[in-house]
């Protein structure tokens, strides 16, 4: 059933493919797209299909892997690939892969997933919890694997018929350790002319998905201060130099940046999340230390935040007559840039994600301050990304990202390999003739 719904309803794409081209024709170019969409859902729905992506999903789920440790994550990945016959080069970047399936001319497009899990402890009672101490898939990232494998097992089923060449990268580091920037770095999509990625949004029911042209996501950077006092005892404070009082001022002149310093219409924030200073009420310490993070939607704004933290800290600890150092850790901790939509990129994918879910199943995205590595590409080439729903009834209430309580309705499986499968297919389709 499965090879026959993808056989005839490609067939029938494939020739209506031949008959727009010479048209042109805006009604049968959405017909086309309907038919291929269908198939591929179809197919990806069917029993034994669906099962497969349900058990890789859980497999990975219950073996979570931090950034640039994903060793058997990537083995899964790779034993998958073997046995639907397809080729990849690895490693890439320590633990990820880059699988190609096509002709392997041009035109390149590429379709990425994430592999890493975070540093949570798992407190969700079901069958497939984590069975790792400690780590837990509570960003989706398991699903995003499984989604791209699926599409990796569809464009195989039709690899003779591929217009070009499909790249999919299974990346690792997402979470704060800029695992995209070493994909590239590593040269493994040179020559790629676009890519698509999409990440599971536990905000938005099972079965739509949303996005905008231009920027999506913020920039990221971090920083960590120390500010050297002179301890002593708390009763006679004259004879100290108190790096707690100067730590204090400085985190409350931080926060002037974002409401004194920046245009209100444009969105900046300045966060401290962590401090250390000081182990008994009655001594003042020699050193403190705290660290935050910063968020931005273009490169002026990332150097202009950098700078002014840096004197803000220096300056209110020469106030409090104490020294500081601050450390953006840029070599260790690379920035996010901003991720930005092509909005060429961005209509294509969601005219195949109207053709494949339906009109009002496509809705725009609110930018958020959030970051995402997925950055590094669409500063590289035209890219788009895009959030898809994970919620049904039983997943509600909602549990946001990174939530130890995080759930994945496990319908958005064969979804997202379709619309992964789907973008690749009609980019390919429609940028053949250029070459
Ligand atoms: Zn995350
Ligand atoms: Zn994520």
């Amino acid at each position: 059933m499965e090879r026959f719904t993808i056989t005839l309803l490609l067939a029938l794409y494939y020739q209506f493919v031949s008959i727009c081209s010479s048209s042109q024709s805006h009604h049968l170019r959405g017909l086309e797209t309907e038919l291929l969409t269908r198939g591929l859902l179809e197919s990806a729905r069917d029993a034994e299909f669906f099962g497969w992506l349900k058990r890789v999903r859980r497999r990975i789920h219950e073996y979570p892997e931090l950034s640039f440790e994903e060793y058997e994550t990537s083995q899964l990945i790779r034993n998958e690939l073997d046995s639907l016959g397809i080729k990849y080069q690895w490693p890439v970047a320590e633990t990820g892969l880059v699988a190609t399936i096509g002709s392997g001319a041009q035109p390149w497009f590429s379709l990425r997933a994430d592999m890493d899990a975070l540093p949570i402890q798992e407190l969700v009672e079901w069958e497939h919890k984590s069975k790792i101490n400690g780590k837990m898939h509570a960003c989706g990232h398991d699903a995003h694997v499984t989604m791209l494998l699926g599409a990796a097992k569809l464009l195989k089923s039709i690899t003779d018929k591929l217009k070009g060449t499909v790249k999919l990268v299974f990346q690792p580091g997402e979470e704060g350790h800029a695992g995209a920037y070493h994909v590239l770095k590593d040269g493994a999509l040179d020559g790629v002319q676009a890519i698509f990625g999409l990440h599971v949004a536990p905000n938005l029911p099972t079965g739509t998905i949303s996005s905008r042209p231009g920027p999506i996501m913020a920039g990221s950077g971090r920083f960590l201060a120390i500010i050297q006092g002179k301890g002593g005892h708390a009763a006679i404070p004259h004879t100290t130099r108190d790096p707690i009082l100067a730590l204090s001022m400085a985190i409350l002149a931080l926060q002037q940046i974002v409401s004194r310093e920046t245009d209100p219409l444009e969105a900046r924030v300045v966060s401290i999340g962590y401090v250390e200073g000081g182990k008994a009420e009655n001594v003042i310490p020699e050193t403190v230390k705290f660290a935050g993070t910063f968020r931005f939607l273009n490169a002026e704004s990332y150097s202009y935040l950098r700078q002014r933290i840096k004197e803000v800290v220096e300056t209110q600890a020469a106030v409090h007559r104490c020294t500081a150092t601050v450390d953006f850790m840029e070599e260790t901790v690379i920035p996010y840039p901003v991720t930005i939509n092509n909005p060429v990129m961005y209509e294509h994918a969601k005219n195949v994600g109207e053709s494949l879910l339906g009109e009002n199943n496509v809705l725009p995205a609110p930018m958020t301050m959030g970051a995402e590595d997925f950055s590094f590409y669409s500063q590289k080439m035209p890219a788009t990304f895009f959030m898809i729903g994970i919620r049904n009834e039983t997943t509600k209430p909602f549990k946001a990202w990174h939530s130890p309580h995080f759930i994945i309705d496990e319908d958005v499986l064969p979804i997202g390999a379709a619309l992964h499968a789907a973008v690749a297919i009609t980019y390919l389709d429609g940028h053949v003739k250029n070459q």
